[in-house]
């Protein structure tokens, strides 16, 4: 079984978003002439609460892109982004989800980030997506989506 993962298509990282990439928007043809071409389909999705320890404006005196600790990891701050129930954190309108059978939520826990669909960034927790790729059979992953827009 082979399985395609969208990683991150979400509003806030394509143009006009809270923590646009450039030509963000770029991948979202990509992915849906990818998707009949394998037999599953997920995504994963960036889903923080507002008042994430990786947002900028949770450390008061703090400007976006420093660098502080958060709990023992090293972490970058953001801009407010991708706020679980907002219009920022849905999947892009134009990413066709009609083959996409399940959603992983990631950085739902305030005091760790989530770079990662597969763990947090100090592996402390699974998002369940390994669990579940070995529970379908899984045995070839394909990786699309908004992996690499930021360095760190
Ligand atoms: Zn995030």
């Amino acid at each position: 079984m082979n399985c395609l993962i969208l990683v991150d298509i979400q509003n806030d990282f394509l143009p006009g978003g809270a923590l646009a990439l450039p030509d963000g928007d770029a991948v979202i043809p990509i992915a849906n002439k990818l998707q009949p071409a394998f037999q599953l389909v997920i995504a994963t999705q960036d889903w923080h609460p507002a008042s994430h320890g990786s947002f900028a404006a949770s450390h008061p005196g703090r400007n976006v892109f420093e660098q502080v600790e958060l709990n023992g990891l090293p972490q970058t701050l953001w801009p407010v982004h991708c706020v679980q129930g907002t219009r920022g954190a849905e999947l892009a309108a134009t990413l066709n989800r009609d083959r996409i059978t399940k959603v992983f939520p990631k950085g739902t826990d305030a005091g760790i980030d989530s770079y990662s669909g597969l763990f947090d960034n100090g592996h402390r927790k699974s998002t369940g997506l390994d669990e579940w790729l070995k529970q379908q059979d899984v045995t070839e992953v394909f990786i699309c989506g908004q992996t690499t827009g930021y360095e760190l």
